[in-house]
């Protein structure tokens, strides 16, 4: 019998994260967003213009952009220019080869000059590992671009221009330690291509869309989730990241979390199925109730994932 996820409730809204659009320049085996070349949905003008419209009137310090590729979205250099302006910190969940598309001039050179945080994905730092989870050729780009980002001053010591790496499992088990792997990480990415960075963050693959199709067509689906209910551990409840962010679609519906997003679950307030960043405006959302699901187990399982990483 399935235990139900434990009930939590949200504290204090601290982080937008904003989903520009499913396109992608990728097609990960792992993506929880299903994104692809082929998708269209994408963030018009006039919903970006009611999140910096609620970024102003709530007063949260920090805008994180996820896709897809966000950087893809046609407004994103105009969006980013706006926040920036108005002193909030804005990420940009960046998959590196972004940054080498020929249609994407200069745009590690705005990052830098905006003062963007990148948060990169790069799920080994061996080429074989990567190519297997991200396609062919996408390490030596990703290397590239991250010796590029270098070069403008991300990931340096002492530098305020943030360069944090993420990893993810190849498979369906959980991360090692996150500051074991992040010192591998250092020494490698230094001996063999001259690379710093910031930190490293450890996800756990969310038993979600595409990967979760995997786990279905290889028979492993059941058996992950029991891994992932096996690990919970009551320490992360605390932390987990839907308690101080909201995330928000690219139509401008509201949910728990991106997971609850690609899930179809999205954040419940006042009996409405549905609620938009709109009929956000002025309402405190402190004691609300979070949307619950099994893939919660994902963010509870053993040292915990959320968007920073490992959570204890
Ligand atoms: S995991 Fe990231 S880079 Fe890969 S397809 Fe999904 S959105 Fe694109
Ligand atoms: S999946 Fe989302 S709603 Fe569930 S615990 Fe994790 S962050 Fe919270």
């Amino acid at each position: 019998m399935i235990t139900p996820f434990p009930a939590i409730k949200r504290t204090h809204l601290e982080t937008l994260q904003v989903n520009l659009g499913y396109r992608c320049n990728q097609q990960c085996v792992h993506c929880h967003v299903n994104a692809g070349s082929e998708r269209k949905e994408m963030m018009g003008l006039s919903t970006l213009r009611q999140v910096i419209g609620y970024l102003h009137s709530s007063g949260v310090k920090k805008l994180d952009l996820t896709g897809g590729a966000p950087e893809l979205n046609p407004h994103f250099r105009k969006i980013v220019h706006e926040v920036r302006k108005m002193n909030i910190h804005v990420i940009d969940r960046c998959n590196l080869t972004i940054l080498e598309q020929p249609e994407q001039e200069g745009l590690a050179e705005f990052l830098a000059d905006h003062q963007v945080e990148i948060i990169a994905s790069l799920p080994c730092y061996l080429k074989e590992n990567v190519d297997r989870q991200r396609g062919n050729g996408v390490f030596e780009v990703s290397t590239r671009a991250l010796q590029r980002l270098n070069q403008l001053g991300y990931g340096k010591e002492n530098s305020e221009l943030m360069l944090n790496l993420v990893y993810n499992p190849l498979g369906p088990f959980l991360p090692p330690p996150q500051k074991v792997l992040e010192n591998d990480y250092r020494r490698q990415l230094m001996e063999h291509y001259g690379i710093v960075f910031h930190r490293l963050f450890t996800l756990t693959n969310m038993p979600i869309q595409r990967f979760a199709n995997v786990l279905i067509s290889d028979g492993e689906f059941l058996k992950y989730m029991e891994r992932l209910r096996e690990a919970y551990r009551d320490a992360n409840l605390s932390s987990v990241m839907c308690r101080t962010l909201i995330s928000v679609d690219w139509q401008g519906y509201v949910y728990d979390c991106d997971f609850n997003q690609m899930a179809g679950l999205p954040l419940h307030l006042e009996g409405k199925s549905q609620v938009h960043l709109t009929d956000l405006m002025g309402k405190d959302l402190e004691g609300v109730p979070i949307t619950l699901s099994d893939h919660c187990y994902g963010c509870t399982a053993g040292q915990g994932s959320s968007c920073s990483g490992a959570l204890s």
